[in-house]
């Protein structure tokens, strides 16, 4: 890959052992070629996995003896441009340890907080073309000084080649504003943020992708005003710790978590909460997001902060993407924030912070952007001039390189302008700087998503055919995609909401697939869903459509605590829209089932954030039970029995101890299914994907049932398995159709 380091590292290390020789990037990996006394080749060959650079992969290393002219110096072969072939790009890398010691000791780089090296730094959210060098990023507009050329031009030297490498005195500078001050000295800016963190204020600051609004994660005031400035109603921040040990004072990482939380990425992380933050930062949810600094900023930052924690936060308006552009971001969020902290050096590629959970000991990724995109996934099939415009919601879009995928960025709901805008802004960007021109495409079987007529209009203009793949099969396929698989399996995709084959909405699917097509096993019940999408944001909605369905007018709606906090008009028009059946889509959704369930408890009534009723349903747990509710199987799975039961333990069993049995639940119902589709089908390969596996309790415990029943089951790992993985299994089911 190229901008992570490894070729200057491997030129070092050939100088260090004496060897001449050229090293050159190819399609195919790096080509080494060193001349030398076999002792010394195998030495240098030795050491390359050693120190290599923290941001490159070493999959394999080859040796071969060769004839060549001789070599008198140790040299890197020039970027072969005109070959058009090589497109990787390195994600941003977070600064690293050897840089931070030279803010400290390096006279020119005293304090200065665009310190880098050829092992870290910005990367992808610089860079508008390739190859990888500097006139091609947003570097281009800094001369560098004597001395940074030096760097740049002494192959021995760490900043050889570095791209962005720049100094106090040649490279980008922070400025901060308020309505009435400007100030441009580092060292004054410093101060500003300190004493204004301190005291509560909101400050937007310009990251490695885009502005964040940063706030006091320990002042609640500070935090609910952040909320209401953001109209953000409850949706859990982010939060930057000052170090590790801030980090476990407030949380419970585990060894594999904090392996991560160091990592270069940096992403963010779901943990569990040892310690309440200011509570407006969690909402109520036992878990926190927490990060650890990734720009020398962020640490020059804390040096000076008094809180161990501040919450860092996307600087958008609602659901608009993360602001990157300097005019914009004084506009929009300088009048919300009470001071804006900006640079001079353009954001070309917008991300987001990315968000990792650990589940089952690895990694799941819940949000995929900086430190992961533009990485390719490696496939199993040849995959050239596929696009993948993914689903609508979380949208991401996949491109495909002969055998990789390139998946973009999250970019977001696609139905905000804006959003859309940033979708078909991005899709000519990664067109450009990888080179790449569709030869197909695939979409959602969804004809309402924006994405799907995005697509029909490509297949118009370009006149190239246009693949539609149903919702969870695209789900399944972009498991299997990463893991290679390309056979039946069993494959059980629990989600929110996609586009059935009869119309229906569904996402509690159990079916036989490979990457050709899918046969409906069986799948949740399907339920009314009274108001339409209201119902989605309206969980006690979907708890009374339940009981209805099951239990109609002989129940007791009123002896339901839920039922008495909503209002009896309300309450009556949503039954008179079940027993007149006016606008009651159906649904299979396992996303509506949570919903229904974390409403009858009392948890989420009404949603003030996408997914908050399953969250808090999953949140509430607080001890492992092995108890389960009774449910039945035929056609389709009824929770009928599931219901009686729950309302049966209402008044008797604590909150989450309910929430707990019905987890266990659902991974019965999983476990049990798959046991029957085995039988008739003989597969024990079994894939879990969709949305609905983002929950840490569940995929757990249906992994833990499906293992010790012998299946051997996958999920998602390299991209999300709520729709930002969509596009992955869009793009692999029409590589396989092509095929
Ligand atoms: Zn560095
Ligand atoms: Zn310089
Ligand atoms: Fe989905």
């Amino acid at each position: 890959m190229q901008g992570v380091g490894f070729r200057p590292y491997i030129c070092r290390l050939a100088v260090k052992h004496g060897l001449f020789g050229e090293v050159d990037n190819r399609t195919d990996g790096v080509s080494v070629i060193v001349q030398g006394d076999l002792k010394t080749v195998d030495r240098f060959s030795n050491d390359i996995l050693q120190n290599a650079p923290p941001a490159s992969q070493i999959k394999s290393i080859e040796i071969n003896e060769t004839k060549f002219p001789r070599y008198n110096s140790f040299r890197i072969a020039a970027s072969r441009n005109i070959e058009n072939q090589i497109t990787e790009v390195s994600p941003d890398i977070a600064v690293c340890q050897e840089c931070l010691d030279d803010m400290k000791n390096d006279p020119a780089r005293i304090d200065y907080p665009f310190i880098n090296c050829t092992n870290c730094g910005p990367r992808f959210s610089i860079i508008e073309a390739l190859p990888y060098d500097r006139p091609m990023t947003s570097m281009r507009s800094f001369r560098m000084c004597e001395k940074c050329k030096r760097e740049y031009d002494d192959i021995l030297d760490r900043r050889f080649h570095a791209q962005p490498v720049a100094c106090n005195s040649c490279g980008p500078s922070y400025h901060y504003k308020t309505p009435s001050l400007n100030i441009a000295s580092f060292r004054k800016i410093i101060e500003k943020i300190s004493a204004q963190i301190t005291s509560g204020k909101t400050i937007a600051v310009k990251g490695l992708g885009g502005y964040f609004l940063m706030c006091d994660a320990l002042n609640d005031d500070a935090v609910k005003k952040l909320r209401q400035k953001k109209h953000r109603d409850a949706k859990p921040f982010a939060v930057m710790f000052r170090d590790i040990a801030a980090v476990r004072k407030y949380c419970f990482p585990d060894a594999d978590e904090e392996k991560e939380l160091v990592s270069w990425r940096r992403p963010v992380l779901i943990l569990r909460q040892k310690e309440v933050l200011a509570p407006s930062v969690s909402n109520g949810l036992r878990t926190t997001g927490a990060m650890l600094p990734y720009m020398p900023f962020h640490y020059l930052m804390f040096r000076s902060l008094k809180t161990p924690a501040v919450v860092l936060t996307s600087g958008n308006i609602s659901d608009d993407p993360i602001i990157t552009d300097d005019a914009e971001a004084e506009n929009h969020l300088l009048p919300i924030a009470d001071s804006l902290l900006s640079y001079n050096r353009n954001i070309i590629n917008r991300t987001d912070d990315s968000v990792v959970r650990f589940i089952n000991h690895k990694q799941s990724i819940i949000r995929r952007s900086r430190g992961f995109v533009p990485r390719p996934v490696d496939l199993k099939l040849f995959s050239e001039g596929i696009l993948a415009l993914g689903a609508e919601q979380k949208n991401s879009f996949c491109l495909g390189k002969g055998f990789q995928a390139i998946m973009s960025q999250y970019i977001g709901d696609l139905k905000t302008p804006a959003t859309y805008e940033f979708f078909a802004e991005t899709i000519n960007r990664f067109s450009d700087l990888f080179r790449f021109t569709p030869a197909s495409i695939a979409c959602d079987l969804h004809p309402d998503y924006l994405s799907t007529q995005h697509a029909e209009r490509l297949e118009k203009d370009l006149n190239i055919p246009l693949f539609r793949i149903q919702h969870h099969h695209a789900h399944i396929a972009s498991c299997m995609a990463e893991l290679g698989l390309d056979e039946e399996v069993i494959g059980i995709s629990l989600d929110g909401t996609g586009f059935g084959t009869d119309g229906n909405a569904w996402g509690g699917e159990f079916m036989i697939a490979d990457l050709k097509g899918f046969r409906r096993i069986t799948h949740f019940e399907n339920i009314p869903m009274p108001g339409g999408n209201k119902a989605i944001l309206e969980p006690w909605r979907m708890a009374y459509s339940y009981l209805y369905k099951y239990f109609g007018d002989s129940f007791d709606y009123m002896s339901i605590p839920l039922f008495k906090s909503i209002r009896p008009d309300k309450l009556a028009a949503v039954r008179e829209l079940l027993v007149k059946k006016i606008n009651v889509p159906l649904t299979s959704g396992a996303g509506r089932l949570f919903d229904a369930v974390s409403a009858l408890l009392g948890l989420c009534p009404v949603e003030t954030f996408d997914s908050e009723a399953p969250m808090r349903l999953e949140s509430a747990i607080v001890r492992k039970i092995d108890e389960s509710y009774p449910f039945t199987s035929d056609v389709s799975i009824s929770f009928r029995d599931t219901f009686k039961a729950i309302i049966e333990d209402l008044p008797r069993l604590k909150v989450p101890d309910i929430a707990a049995k019905f987890h266990n639940t659902v991974a019965q119902v999983i476990l049990q299914s798959a046991i029957k589709i085995r039988t008739d089908a003989s597969l024990t390969k079994i894939v879990l994907s969709g949305g609905v596996f983002q929950n840490k309790y569940l995929l757990e415990k249906s992994t833990d049932l499906l293992k010790r029943n012998k299946f051997m089951v996958f999920s998602n790992h390299l991209v999300p398995s709520n729709d930002g993985g969509i596009s992955l299994g869009q793009l692999i089911i029409a590589a396989k159709k092509i095929k």
